[in-house]
């Protein structure tokens, strides 16, 4: 007889690399690294996968982003005094 996959298998592809999210706590983890990526123009999400899918369905984290984004960048302009 037939019997039917493991549903696991079915999650699997549902949950494909397009639809990976980090959570709550790996974005806060992660939150420099993407930062410093950003300011320096690399492809901060390909290097952070899950973290702009993340950033879009989190207020909190995406808040967090933002201000660490402004903090870095601001001390970064202010470095060479
Ligand atoms: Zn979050």
């Amino acid at each position: 007889m037939n019997l039917p996959r493991h549903p696991i298998t079915d999650l699997d592809s549902l949950l494909g690399p397009s639809g990976f999210e980090v959570t709550c706590e790996q974005c806060f983890e992660l939150l420099d690294r993407h930062v410093e990526l950003t300011l320096a123009g690399a492809d901060a999400d390909a290097a952070v996968p899950g973290m702009r899918a993340h950033l879009e369905g989190c207020p909190a984290c995406k808040e967090d982003h933002e201000s660490l984004l402004a903090l870095v960048a601001d001390d970064a302009g202010h470095g060479a005094t």
